[in-house]
């Protein structure tokens, strides 16, 4: 619908339109002509466009708001469809695929940042101890502790299975590893599944790497990053470490 203009007032506006159209023409006849138009013409002028335009109008007016009503639920109905293509379904953070696109969107652009993997330390071990669903419920937890952690601008995915991403744009090493450790203590004392009554915690280990140059791969980047998050592993979980 067209805003500020209800239908019944689009409606009367084309109506009136038609009318003082033909009445126009019928007196540019008349003046033209010299022949005066009897009473009853004037009558037909104004009643057949009243009768035919009202119709017509009604029918076009009710199409047009169809559309338009069509329209908006399409407009809806995509940027939903975006969303659900974007996005992990369990945790909602970015799905892998949005993820990596819009860190190579980033880089086209010419920002640089750094890229963080976190891996949920001896997630397997829930699964075992409590079942699948409590493992499900701790990793949707571990997600809004992670988005509770970051900033605005940062980016969050899930890359695989336990294992989180987050690139951190137009940021300094001392900024990174300052929200990298923000990051970690957060979700270390949290509680991020509640079995029986009782609250438990989880730890994540972090591996954090930057571009060497901005024409890396973002592969070698990812995998450097992969290395420091095993680095951190290997030297006893909860950590951070840096690829060199
Ligand atoms: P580490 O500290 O070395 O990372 O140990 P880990 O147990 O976290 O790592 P491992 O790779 O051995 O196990 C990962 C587990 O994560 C195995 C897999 O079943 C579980 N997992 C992956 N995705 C999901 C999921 O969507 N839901 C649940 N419940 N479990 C998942
Ligand atoms: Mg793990
Ligand atoms: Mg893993």
């Amino acid at each position: 619908m067209v805003p500020g203009m209800t239908p019944r007032f689009r409606i009367a506006r084309s109506v009136g339109i038609s009318i003082g159209l033909t009445l126009v023409c019928l007196e540019c006849v008349t003046l033209v002509s010299g022949i005066p138009v009897p009473l009853v013409y004037w009558c037909v002028a104004t009643m057949c466009p009243l009768i035919l335009s009202a119709a017509i109008s009604g029918h076009l007016v009710r199409q047009s708001d169809r559309l338009h009503q069509l329209y908006t639920e399409l407009q809806q109905t995509h940027a939903q469809l975006k969303i659900a293509a974007e996005h992990d379904p369990m945790t909602g953070v970015l799905n892998r695929g949005a993820f990596l696109g819009r860190i190579g969107e980033l880089r086209a652009a010419g920002t640089a940042g750094w890229l963080v993997l976190i891996d949920v330390d001896h997630f397997k071990g829930i699964n075992d101890r409590h079942g699948h669903e409590t493992g499900d419920e701790a990793l949707r937890q571990i997600a809004r502790l992670l988005r509770e952690a970051v900033r605005a601008d940062d980016l969050l995915g899930r890359i695989g299975g336990e294992e989180f991403g987050l690139y951190l744009p137009r940021t300094s090493a001392a900024d990174a590893l300052a929200l990298t450790e923000r990051v970690r203590s957060h979700v270390a004392r949290s509680t991020a599944y509640v079995v029986d009554g009782r609250a438990h915690g989880v730890t994540v280990s972090l591996g954090l790497a930057i571009e060497r140059t901005p024409a890396e791969n973002l592969k070698d980047i990812l995998h450097r990053a992969d290395m420091a998050m095993y680095r951190a592993k290997d030297e006893g979980r909860n950590r951070i470490a840096a690829a060199a």
